[in-house]
């Protein structure tokens, strides 16, 4: 077996060569071999040791095993547990009911409607345990799948063979089991993962047309983890493409946040690009991105900057980004509505913001939290221009101030507003009210001889 080198640790093995594995099919005690039977790597032949585990699910893993359950880590964990990415979700399987989960803790919720799911909470971490899962299948429910192929309908209770055929990516398919610390891998993941591949299970092109979100999950895994996104999903994707659209907004959404919030924002622009997904999601975006390669340049910046802050941990909001790439278009847009019509630079901003935020939310729906003040802080771009007077010292008390701040200095980081005004809103934050009249070219008045504005006579109300 191949030796394979991790990301974490240079020269680290996910898998001991010398140690034997075995297979599953002795485990079933039928006499004959067993297709269906994983391949089982014992815990001295893998390299997913207790340590990357949360102590939260241990404790998960371990009542459930106590309790006579089988109980399985799966997913994300225990593959990024494989690479040496110290995962921070754990998400369990189970062949305990979800109201058997409850019985066994008291800190313990049932959530879903559709699919029950037991959430286990230890103070703010939550373990998600999840009852083996049968797939929907095509032949026997017609009615689990709409016509294009998309799932509707998963909620029904299955075998741990049936939980493994339900989910993405081979490498999202190895299960950890409490009982002996081995890893139970039905579809060749260990080997995908080695081989740093993302595949589908199954036939490719059925599973994207059944949840399109895959593709863009294959995306974000290939950013993260820095896999290849094997050559048949990648077939499979070149056609699906436009199925994106039927996608809830709300779930797109979530979606935006795990791709361009995980600390691998800039590389996983540039393989939704690459793979046509970016305009299903920016359609605006995308088109301007295509004419303007000062556009890139910004956007691109903005990425790093992103994933800068996310690994540096420091506090990251949805809204500056989408900002960002709907910067380009909504200047396009203002500067036809101040061509139709009189009006200011930055009202023309938050009018053409506006209307690119509700055309794009029936795409993404971006809760309103966030295109507020995103319109807010683009409409503020105008004002930094002005550095004299007290129309210009009143920015610095606006609510939008440090967010528009921080966009104007990304855009004279790439040449594109004057550096040396980007300066002086750098340096008057640090000033004295004092320094900051005289920055701002204010005369200060000796106070209490303030000269008060005459109030004009009230017109009367009678003819
Ligand atoms: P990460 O937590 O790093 O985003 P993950 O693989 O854990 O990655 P989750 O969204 O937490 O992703 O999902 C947990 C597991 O559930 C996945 O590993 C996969 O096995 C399964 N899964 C999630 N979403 C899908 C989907 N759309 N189709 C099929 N299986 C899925
Ligand atoms: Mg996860």
């Amino acid at each position: 077996m191949q030796v394979f080198s991790c990301p974490g640790r240079a020269g680290a093995a996910i898998i001991r060569p010398h140690i034997q594995c075995t297979s599953g099919s002795h485990l079933k005690n039928t006499g004959t071999q067993n297709p269906n039977a994983p391949k089982i790597i014992p815990r001295a032949a893998h390299n997913v040791s207790r340590d990357e585990i949360s102590k939260s699910a241990l404790k998960v893993l371990y009542r459930l095993h106590k309790s006579g359950y089988q109980a399985f880590l799966v997913g994300g964990c225990v593959r990024d547990a494989m690479l040496e990415l110290h995962p921070k979700d754990f998400d369990v399987a189970t062949n305990a009911t979800p109201e058997e989960v409850r019985a066994l803790f008291g800190n313990c919720r049932l959530i879903g409607r559709r699919f029950r799911l037991a959430h286990v909470r230890f103070g703010r971490e939550v373990i998600e345990v999840a009852t083996f899962r049968a797939a929907a299948n095509h032949k026997d429910d017609d009615h689990a799948h709409d016509e294009e192929g998309r799932i509707v309908r998963d909620n029904v209770y299955g075998s741990i063979e049936e939980d493994v055929q339900r989910r993405d990516f081979t490498c999202n398919a190895l299960y950890y089991n409490i009982a002996d610390f081995s890893i139970w891998d039905y579809v060749g993941g260990v080997r995908d993962v080695e081989r740093k591949r993302l595949v589908l299970i199954g036939d490719p092109d059925m599973r994207m047309r059944e949840d399109p979100v895959r593709m863009l999950r294959a995306v974000r895994f290939a950013a993260k983890l820095g896999f290849t996104i094997d050559a048949a999903a990648e077939k499979a994707m070149a056609k699906d493409v436009p199925l994106l659209a039927n996608v809830p907004a709300a779930r797109l959404f979530d979606e935006f946040l795990k791709l361009f919030q995980s600390g691998y924002a800039e590389q996983t622009f540039d393989l939704l690009r690459e793979y046509k997904l970016f305009a299903e999601l920016f359609p605006a975006t995308d088109k301007e991105l295509d004419e303007d390669p000062s556009f890139l340049q910004f956007v691109k910046a903005a990425l790093q900057n992103t994933d800068r802050r996310v690994r540096a941990d420091k506090s990251v909001t949805p809204m500056f980004l989408i900002g960002v790439f709907l910067w380009k278009p909504t200047k396009m847009l203002a500067a036809i509505r101040r061509a139709e019509e009189k009006m200011s630079e930055s009202q023309s901003l938050g009018l053409a913001s506006y209307e690119l935020c509700a055309a794009q939310q029936r795409r993404i729906a971006i809760p309103r939290r966030f295109t507020v003040p995103m319109r807010e802080m683009l409409a503020l771009q105008p004002r930094f221009t002005q550095t004299r007077g007290k129309r210009a010292i009143k920015l610095l008390e606006h609510r939008r101030f440090r967010a528009a701040y921080d966009f104007m200095v990304l855009l004279a980081d790439v040449g594109q507003f004057d550096s040396e005004k980007a300066a002086f809103w750098t340096n008057v934050q640090n000033q004295s009210a004092e320094e900051r009249a005289k920055s701002f070219e204010i005369s200060a008045q000796p106070k209490g001889k303030r000269r008060r504005r005459r109030r004009r006579p009230k017109r009367s109300q009678s003819p």
